[in-house]
């Protein structure tokens, strides 16, 4: 049996059952088995019935002997069924199950019946109860073998399937397995045992020592996995051809001259290793970690200057709008002097501190061969922002409605090719359900995969309860549908698609734009537009819009060689430096010389938008810089293929912060003392938290919220900044700020990252309890940039454990990495990693914590192959290489 195999094609698999699955993801009977368990149960041999409470859980196995349904407040119920000890004796005594308000529990329970139950035991008044347990019924069927008298696997959410089905479907598809269906993707020397034994005593062990051993086994090959393609992915990298980008050093003394400080010296250490590498002809890759306001970008300066120097462009690149512009003042202000030209790209503004070349008459020849009106500067800019536009609000899911639109994408099987046939297919179909079962936002079919953008629509209003078309019913029928008419175009037959990636729920409008423009951009963004537009792109509206000249007035004058490329005359004013968002990775084409790519901010660039940037030949030097530290452990996984420089001590003569926790009682006095920071001078920031998915009622609240401390801070002046703020205005606002015009901004998180307003002493964050610590930490990292003493106040009236022990941390230490070693303690590693953005496939069941040895000796195995047989060329080695191929496929596509 070959572990791909579709459930549907298993006779084993009853057809009621693949409804479920699918909606689990289980497609494949290699999905079935490594949906592992949660835990396990001894079923060999049952607890005895409590005779008190405890904590922790028991699992127990009794009679029912009598339930009942009682009621109480109104309409709520309680179900009670009460389970006796098998050999009951004179000790025995009787133990009540209780649900609240779960009316179907008590259709699975009557007296008389064999229950296996799990949970804790607790005292309520005289008895003994188990709240919520879990349980399964025993029947006396033939399959007693497989669910008790032995150690049982509980799965984890198994909706709309019992365990016991589960259970079943497991244990049959592995004993349908052959001895030669699974291979050990090991090292031998690692190896300890079969993959084939493995799966099966994951499943199904013999004892705890097999199960340890089995996930032993599997979870040293999932990150071994994991390890062979950053290996292979870094190797790759570093055999890419590339050049050195150094210069003699001249220029960057003149920077280091005129800077108002000294380097620290981890600036100093960094900006060595820095130069080292752009010194060697290798490509460097190379991460730059260091905590907020440890000075990460002078010494990014220093590193493109010496780009320059040698003769090459550097870019700068900032994940959002507010930041560029930002890194654009700073570096004018500084570089300007020294003669260095830096420009402006972003999808709102280009703007040059050199003369921009004259594009208008020079363009009138070439841009009138591919039949577009010849552009002017000011009708440029236009023509972007006409893009921006192009993301219209009219156009979008309404926020006040409740239910939730997702991206979702779906590749071609083995990335197969679509014929444009087979692209016209997808497309008409895509539209065909569009307004019936889902409203369609955007869509794009590339040549081996799909990106859509949509809201599943309501199915059918029963009573009180509406029920919408899910995402699998939706894209099951898309590709079934498609496989179909595309098997029968191309005249071949199988599956066509993979199964697509659920997991992007739209969590905010801002969100919502970038996968908006992720999706309808990605066709010129893999390069496929270079003949003209790419056909299989839609949105709403599109029709009015679409190829309109503007739309390609937009991209064409970016093409390389087009006069306006800024690199062709280099010594007419082209920029030296170029300072941008995301937008510049839309037009590297513009870039014939660079030599040093700097991208601020890691966390919103994915793996394969880094990939896309340096795939140009020679490949440019990249700098990523991040000021999310992340622990040092989880380095090598999520930075794994890159090389690590860490800033670890902040600039001297900086403002100390003082942070403290304080009960939203205590308002009065951080009150009296906010307001004696502002009558000193200086600024203060007031966070506080909304969810951003009801746009109306956020707004609201802000507005509320903004009136409130308007009247608390009187007479000093305040703003309110969020994000349903459109972006020029916040700009406007942020300005306003920076000047000193306001004395106090009142703010959602939107001014998280890299703000830098060195006169803002202080932050106040409202129901702080409500924030992740990182994010507590980067707020805090608004303040303290400059000379004074600044205050970071913490307002929380959650007085749980829980919310102080986490509050206490960032009292205690305001070293970044301290605070995500704690944050990972608290939370587990889960958002802190971020998997979409390592580029890495979702671990199933390592714990990047706990295994940790496991990932050491998995990295240095896979490290030691590569670095022995880079190409896996060894007979022995050649297995390994769908390891790698497989992340290949993933990663380097230009899209993913
Ligand atoms: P990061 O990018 O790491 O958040 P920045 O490079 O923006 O930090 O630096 C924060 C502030 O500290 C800036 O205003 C910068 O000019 C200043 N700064 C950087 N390095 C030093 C230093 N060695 N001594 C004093 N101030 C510094
Ligand atoms: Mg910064």
């Amino acid at each position: 049996m070959d572990l791909s195999q579709q459930l549907e094609e298993c006779e084993w698999v009853p057809r009621v059952r693949l409804t479920p699955l699918h909606r689990l993801a289980i497609e494949t009977v290699e999905d079935l088995l490594t949906h592992y368990p949660r835990r396990h149960e001894d079923r060999r041999e049952f607890a005895g019935f409590p005779r008190d409470e405890s904590d922790t859980p028991i699992c127990i196995c009794g009679e029912v002997t009598k339930t009942s349904l009682r009621r109480f407040g109104g309409w709520k119920k309680i179900f009670e069924a009460t389970l006796q000890e098998a050999e009951a004796n004179a000790l025995s005594q009787p133990l009540v199950l209780r649900w609240f308000n779960l009316h179907y529990v008590q259709k699975m329970i009557a007296t008389g019946q064999r229950l296996v139950v799990f949970g804790k035991p607790r005292l309520r008044g005289q008895r003994l109860c188990m709240e919520h347990p879990e349980f399964e019924v025993i029947e006396n069927d033939e399959e007693l073998s497989i669910h008790f008298r032995r150690i049982t696997p509980i799965y984890p959410a198994t909706e709309g399937l019992s365990q016991r089905v589960f259970r079943g479907l497991v244990f049959r598809a592995l004993e349908s397995l052959g001895d030669d269906d699974l291979e050990t993707l090991l090292p031998r020397k690692h190896a300890t045992g079969e993959r084939r034994r493995a799966l099966q005593q994951i499943h199904f062990p013999e004892s705890t020592e097999a199960l340890a051993a089995a996930r032993e086994h599997l979870v040293f090959s999932e990150f071994f996995a994991m390890q062979m393609a950053i290996a292979s992915r870094r190797a790759l990298a570093s055999a890419r051809p590339g050049e050195p980008h150094c210069g003699g050093g001249e220029l960057i003394e003149r920077f280091l001259r005129g800077l108002p400080f000294d380097f620290t010296e981890a600036q100093a250490r960094v900006l060595a290793e820095i130069r080292r590498d752009l010194a060697s002809k290798q490509p460097m890759n190379r991460l730059l970690q260091g905590d907020v306001g440890s000075g990460k970008t002078v010494v990014a300066i220093g590193a493109m200057l010496l780009a320059v120097e040698a003769g090459f462009q550097a870019a700068l690149m900032a994940p959002t709008q507010i930041l560029a512009e930002q890194h654009y003042s700073v570096l004018r202000r500084w570089l300007e002097p020294l003669g260095v030209r830096t420009a402006l790209r972003t999808g709102a503004r280009r703007e040059d501190n050199a003369p921009l070349p004259l594009f208008a008459a020079a363009s009138a020849t070439s841009l009138g061969s591919t039949g577009c009106q010849p552009v002017a500067p000011e009708s440029l800019s236009g023509a972007s922002s006409a893009s921006q536009t192009r993301y219209a609000k009219r156009n979008l899911p309404h926020f006040e409605r409740p239910w939730a639109k997702y991206a979702v994408t779906f590749s071609a099987r083995k990335r197969r090719t679509l014929s444009e046939p087979a692209r016209d297919i997808v497309l008409d179909s895509l539209l065909h359900w569009n307004e019936r079962r889902y409203t369609l936002y955007a869509a794009c079919v590339m040549p081996d995969h799909v990106h859509v953008l949509l809201e599943p629509g309501i199915k059918e209003t029963t009573g009180e309860e509406t029920v919408f078309f899910s995402l699998s019913e939706i894209f099951r029928s898309i590709k079934s549908h498609t496989a179909r008419a595309i098997n029968k175009v191309a005249g071949t037959a199988g599956p066509v698609w993979e199964e697509e990636w659920f997991d992007r729920l739209i969590r905010s409008e801002r969100d919502l734009q970038e996968k908006f423009e992720y999706i309808t951009e990605n066709p010129l963004v893999a390069g496929l537009e270079a003949a003209g537009p790419y056909a299989w792109v839609w949105y709403p509206d599109i029709e009015s819009r679409h190829r309109t000249p503007e739309r390609r007035a937009d991209c064409t004058p970016r093409r390389a060689n087009s006069p306006c490329s800024p690199v062709t005359d280099a010594e007419s004013g082209a920029p030296h430096i170029i300072v941008g968002t995301h937008a510049l990775l839309y037009e590297t084409v513009e870039f014939e010389n660079l030599g040093l790519v700097v991208i601020d901010e890691q966390h919103k660039f994915g793996v394969s938008q880094r990939a896309r940037l340096t795939s140009r030949e020679p490949a440019p030097d990249v700098l990523v810089m991040t000021a999310t530290p992340i622990p040092r452990t989880l380095t090598m996984t999520v930075y794994g293929d890159l090389d690590v420089s860490v800033i670890d001590e902040m600039p001297a003569h900086r403002g100390k912060i003082i942070t403290a926790v304080r009960e939203g009682e205590k308002l009065g006095e951080v009150l009296k003392f906010l307001r004696g920071q502002l009558e000193a001078g200086r600024q203060a920031y007031v966070i506080y938290p909304l969810i951003e998915e009801s746009d109306k009622l956020d707004v609201k609240a802000a507005a509320a919220e903004f009136e409130l401390w308007q009247e608390r801070l009187r007479p000093f002046r305040c703003d309110l900044l969020h994000g349903r703020i459109a972006a020029p205005e916040k700009q406007a606002i942020m300005e306003r700020f920076r000047g000193g015009e306001n004395s106090a901004l009142i703010s959602t998180t939107v001014i998280e990252v890299g703000v830098d307003v060195p006169n803002a002493t202080v932050m106040l964050v409202e129901n702080a309890e409500r924030f992740g610590l990182a994010q507590l930490h980067q707020l805090r990292g608004r303040i303290g940039r400059g000379e004074h003493k600044s205050y970071c106040i913490l307002l929380s009236d959650d007085k749980s454990l829980a919310v102080a022990t986490k509050l206490s941390v960032l009292e205690k230490t305001s070293d970044g990495f301290e605070v995500a070693e704690a944050d990972w303690d608290q939370r587990g590693p889960g958002d802190l990693l971020g998997t979409a953005q390592s580029g890495l496939p979702a671990l199933q069941l390592g714990n990047l914590k706990t295994d940790m040895q496991l990932m050491h000796r998995a990295r240095a195995a896979a490290t030691a192959i590569m670095e022995w047989d880079p190409k896996l060329e060894a007979p022995e080695n050649q297995r390994f290489r769908k390891l790698v191929v497989e992340e290949q496929g993933r990663s380097f596509s230009n899209v993913s």
